[in-house]
């Protein structure tokens, strides 16, 4: 796991140090003086980190934060801030401009190594999910993103997991006001409600009185259901070992005992923020997925996903010496329905015909829109004898009651003829199977129409 990292200090000497750290773990490290240049680099792109001090001259670390939190190119780089001192209300400042984490100078190797392995990691997943929705329809989901990272984090699902009274009385009193928060004090139970709830958020205590908090992190990193939650902790002071383990092992985020409420309740606001920002990504990229497939007017597969589906079963039934049958259905005479009755009229048609079709083939045979009026239906390990059988019941299916259009204002008699060809040899092509059915679909029309042909190959 690597990264480019952007370091931004006014102090030659500090740049040169942390740019001597970062390249001995192999990060890329790029770096600015001042703000200004800070915030050119990040607008070109490609910067997978920002480590930002916070004192500069002119423009301060608080301000390049805010305005790289602003731009919509670089709102979910995660921004680390350093501070001179550890003053509580620089880390709140900051967290307010946006940061995502923040260093103390003197700044130690294994708190610089964690938060930036930890930002890492999360920030690899968005841009993963970022490229594939770029690569799918743009469905105005740019906007979208941006008004998660603007808009206020109000009502967190957050399961706190705490099995001392006086402890999490005070926490969870700290977050209540804004967030729904659920105390767990048994943490086998934890796992179980965090697996089946909708939470945002886990947040755990390291010193449970009778379960060790790390076995619990592990846990919950190791479930499917719950591999994505964000994870923060609340640690006792020098207990840097069991930090740093934690930190491995996936925890997003920490905070140190005693609680500065703000400190904490700004960390919880940026976990759940990031959540739901790639809870978002996450969705969009299937809804992306789904159109790419989908026949908006049907809801049928499309003829792309045919295609490449049928060329892996016609290669799975190759390998196995398993048959399969094809079956193209064309609507007869259906240039009639849009001359007489409207294109609208036409749509309604080929909705209820999708329809009938679905609820009139197995699960496992697959129903495609291939083109206007003219549909494919794909049966594997399905014989023509059989593939017959189903194709007959659909032409009847049709054939038997009318089409209700432009509002039940018309009923409409129409048949369909169907083409049926099946996988003859393990010299057959995607492109042979489909032309016999085709053939056969023509040898159906020519004959009369509202019947069933298959290939007599
Ligand atoms: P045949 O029995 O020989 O199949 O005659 P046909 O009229 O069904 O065949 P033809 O190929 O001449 O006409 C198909 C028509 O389907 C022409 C086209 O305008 C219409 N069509 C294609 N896609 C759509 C669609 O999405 N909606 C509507 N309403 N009509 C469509
Ligand atoms: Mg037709
Ligand atoms: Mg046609």
């Amino acid at each position: 796991m690597t990264a480019r990292i952007l370091v931004v200090d006014d102090m030659p000497a500090n740049v040169k140090l942390l740019e001597a750290r970062l390249s001995a773990e192999y990060f890329d490290v790029v770096t600015a003086m001042n703000g200004p240049d800070a915030l050119d680099i990040c607008d070109g792109g490609q910067i997978d980190i920002v480590l930002l001090d916070v004192m500069m001259p002119e423009m301060d670390g608080f301000e390049v934060c805010r305005r790289i939190k602003a731009n919509p190119k670089t709102h979910h780089v995660p921004v680390i801030m350093i501070t001179a001192l550890d003053q509580p209300a620089d880390k709140v400042k900051g967290l307010e401009a946006g940061a995502d984490d923040f260093l103390t100078k003197p700044v130690s190797d294994i708190a610089i190594m964690t938060r930036v392995k930890s930002l890492v990691r999360n920030k690899t997943l968005v841009d993963e999910m970022q490229t594939r929705v770029a690569t799918g329809e743009d469905l105005g989901f740019g906007d979208e993103q941006e008004l998660i990272f603007r808009q206020p984090v109000a009502n967190g699902q957050i399961l706190y997991v705490d099995d001392r009274p006086n402890s999490y009385e005070h926490i969870a009193g700290m977050l209540k006001g804004d967030h729904e928060v659920i105390v767990e004090p048994d943490p086998q139970q934890a796992v179980f409600n965090a697996a089946e709830g909708d939470y945002e958020l886990v947040i755990i205590s390291m010193n449970l009185r009778n379960f060790d908090g790390l076995r619990l992190c592990s846990q919950i990193r190791s479930l499917d259901r719950t591999r994505n939650l964000p994870i923060l902790i609340i640690v006792d002071p020098n207990d840097d070992a069991r930090l740093l383990r934690a930190i491995e092992m996936g925890v997003n985020d920490y905070v140190m005992r005693p609680i500065d409420g703000n400190e904490l309740f700004a960390r919880v606001r940026t976990q759940i923020r990031r959540k739901r920002y790639t809870d978002r990504l996450v969705d969009t990229f299937k809804h992306n997925m789904e159109m790419a497939v989908t026949d908006a007017l049907t809801g049928l597969h499309n003829r792309r996903y045919m295609e490449s589906h049928l060329s892996t079963l016609l290669e799975t039934a190759k390998k196995t010496d398993k048959l399969l049958s094809l079956m193209i259905v064309d609507i007869d005479f259906f240039k009639a329905v849009n001359d007489t009755h409207g294109h609208g009229a036409g749509d309604e048609v080929l909705r209820e015909f999708s329809k009938r079709l679905q609820k009139n083939i197995r699960g496992i045979d697959l129903a495609c829109r291939f083109g206007g009026e003219e549909f494919v239906i794909i049966m594997p390990e399905t014989d023509v004898a059989l593939a017959y059988i189903v194709a007959e019941r659909i032409r009847r299916v049709v054939a038997d009651k009318a089409f209700s259009v432009n509002g039940g204002t018309h009923a409409l008699d129409l048949t369909i003829s169907i083409g049926l060809s099946a996988l003859q040899s393990n010299n057959d092509t995607q492109a042979d199977i489909l032309k016999r059915a085709d053939e056969a679909l023509y040898t159906a029309k020519n004959d009369g129409r509202n019947r069933v042909v298959a290939d007599a190959a």
